[in-house]
């Protein structure tokens, strides 16, 4: 990638705007948080933290739109997402440019990031086709039956900081093209992704107030679960944070979707490929950083495997390129987003140490070039399940490892984490694979493959404390979730051959 190519118009030195009724416009909020640079830990911009007036009015706006966009020939709408899709792809380099810089994620990770998202968009694009309800004919004598599906009202997404883009565009092109109006609350991390999509909505011909996003955290995330005009709200975030929103809004009458946190086990069969598997392991715990959803954060080889996997762990790792990625230099990985965050993830090892687990390679000892908040990928061998490396989310480029003994002990390991997002199994064994795939306690999996992340025809179906509520995001499901279903049973009686020539309107009004 050329340094020509990461050029992205990055508002600097002006605060981020709303998006409310059409229209960019300043907060009056006064208070405000900093978007960072995490490549080099400098200061991007500034974000409102919206005030929940300001929530009221953007909840507003999408009110009333809803009634002429819901009446909008579904076709019609569904134009609008190939407009945007055009954009997206016409403007490709400069999205992935930005979720670069305010993201830190690598060029290459950035451009996977955007294409799964254009995907969302594709798919929403067929959407016509997924909103055809069923009918039967004479279900009783003389009755007909048929279903039809209606968009629910103003929905809400609210998304977490690790892809700026992808989350969004898992939400609004879904629920816009379902027929909703929708008020996108993005990571007050990462808000300049996501005022780029906008933009690009708005150019696509979206009317007024159908699209609007909002920034802030707590204060504005509350004001929009308890707002008695919100329909539907959808969350990707940390767990704590997904149980308090699908709570909190399904006590307030509105549907929800939470996506939560995450901690993914990679079984390591010993009959596995080691050099594919390694490579395969390299890329899910350190890819993005390690700050994804779908990170293997716990490898776990079955039997006499383990110790060529550490070494092959700590080999590949070691031989990683850690650096800035915004200045055009190819990096294995980047930085992660904040200080703070990089702190946090760094004091894990010394947690394991304290654990007595075996930090076999400490991120903390890469030569890491300038101040962005970098950390060089770590292999913890030797974790215990009862260590807290072994049971929280870490959410950074450490890899646990636990060794075990045969499947069943590894399977039990499943059985026993409170989360269930993703697990991944390496092996040539049909059988193996066949019961790891029936019987591990996780909504995705793996077989032979590193991040069984679905595309967007499918749905990214946690499990457990890594999601609440009952439809999920993508695929299907997600127009489920945008859409309520409504039946009609209708029967006509048969009139007589004299009525049907003098109907009874006619014969009433003559008086006769
Ligand atoms: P986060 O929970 O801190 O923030 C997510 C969103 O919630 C943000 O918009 C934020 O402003 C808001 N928020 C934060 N604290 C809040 C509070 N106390 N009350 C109300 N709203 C609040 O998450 P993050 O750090 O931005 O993202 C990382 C997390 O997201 C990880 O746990 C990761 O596993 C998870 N994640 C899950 C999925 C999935 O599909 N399951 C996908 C991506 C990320």
């Amino acid at each position: 990638m050329s340094k020509m190519a990461l050029s992205a118009a990055v508002p600097i030195n002006t605060d981020v705007p709303l998006f409310i009724g059409g229209r960019f416009e300043q907060s009056s909020s006064d208070r405000r948080g900093e978007v960072f640079n995490p490549s080099t830990g400098r200061v991007l911009t500034r974000v409102p933290l919206c005030t929940a007036s300001e929530i009221d009015r953007a909840v507003q706006a999408a009110y009333d739109a809803l009634s002429s966009w819901s009446e909008t020939p579904a076709v019609e709408r569904a134009r609008v997402m190939f407009r945007f899709r055009e954009k997206l792809n016409s403007r490709f380099d400069e999205l992935a440019a930005l979720v670069t810089r305010e993201h830190g994620k690598t060029a290459a990770e950035a451009r996977a990031e955007m294409q799964r998202g254009i995907e969302m968009v594709e798919f929403a694009c067929g959407i016509p086709n997924l909103l055809m309800g069923q009918a039967l004919e004479n279900l009783a004598t003389s009755v007909d039956c048929e279903t039809s599906r209606h968009p629910v009202g103003v929905c809400v997404g609210i998304t977490p900081f690790n892809f700026p883009s992808m989350v969004p565009l898992w939400m609004f092109p879904v629920a816009i093209t379902c027929g909703n109006t929708f008020i996108l609350k993005p990571s007050e991390k990462v808000p300049l992704s996501a005022m780029k999509l906008g933009e690009l909505l708005n150019e696509s011909g979206l009317p007024a107030g159908v699209f609007n996003i909002v920034h802030g955290d707590k204060e504005a995330v509350d004001a929009l679960l308890v707002h008695p005009k919100v329909r539907a709200i959808s969350f990707v975030g940390s767990t704590n944070v997904a149980r308090h929103v699908y709570t909190t809004g399904t006590a307030n009458g509105k549907r929800v979707q939470a996506a939560g946190g995450a901690k993914n086990h990679l079984i390591i069969m010993p009959d596995a490929d080691l050099d594919q598997t390694v490579k395969a392991l390299q890329a899910s715990a350190f890819g993005c950083a390690g700050e994804r959803c779908m990170a293997g954060s716990v490898a776990v080889p079955v039997g006499r495997i383990a110790d060529d996997l550490v070494e092959g762990l700590c080999n590949i790792g070691r031989s990683m390129k850690v650096g800035p990625t915004d200045n055009g230099d190819e990096v294995d990985m980047g930085p992660l987003i904040s200080k703070a965050h990089r702190d946090r993830v760094a004091s894990y090892l010394d947690v394991a140490k304290e654990e007595g687990a075996d930090v076999a390679l400490d991120g903390r000892s890469f030569d890491l070039p300038g101040n962005g908040f970098l950390l060089g990928p770590s292999v913890v061998d030797r974790v215990h399940p009862a260590m807290r490396l072994a049971k929280e989310e870490v959410f950074g480029p450490v890899l646990s490892v636990i060794r075990t003994d045969d499947l069943d002990e590894a399977l039990a390991l499943g059985r026993e984490c409170e989360f269930g997002n993703g697990a991944c199994i390496f092996t040539n064994s049909g059988w193996a694979a066949r019961q790891f795939k029936r019987h591990f306690n996780a909504g995705m999996i793996g077989v032979n493959v590193g991040v069984p992340a679905p595309m967007a025809w499918f749905p990214f179906t946690g499990w457990n404390k890594s999601f609440f509520g009952d439809l999920h995001i993508q695929g299907v499901e997600g127009v489920q979730f945008y859409t309520q279903q409504k039946m009609t049973l209708t029967r006509w009686f048969k009139s007589s051959t004299e009525s049907h020539a003098d109907p009874i309107w006619k014969t009433k009004k003559g008086g006769g």
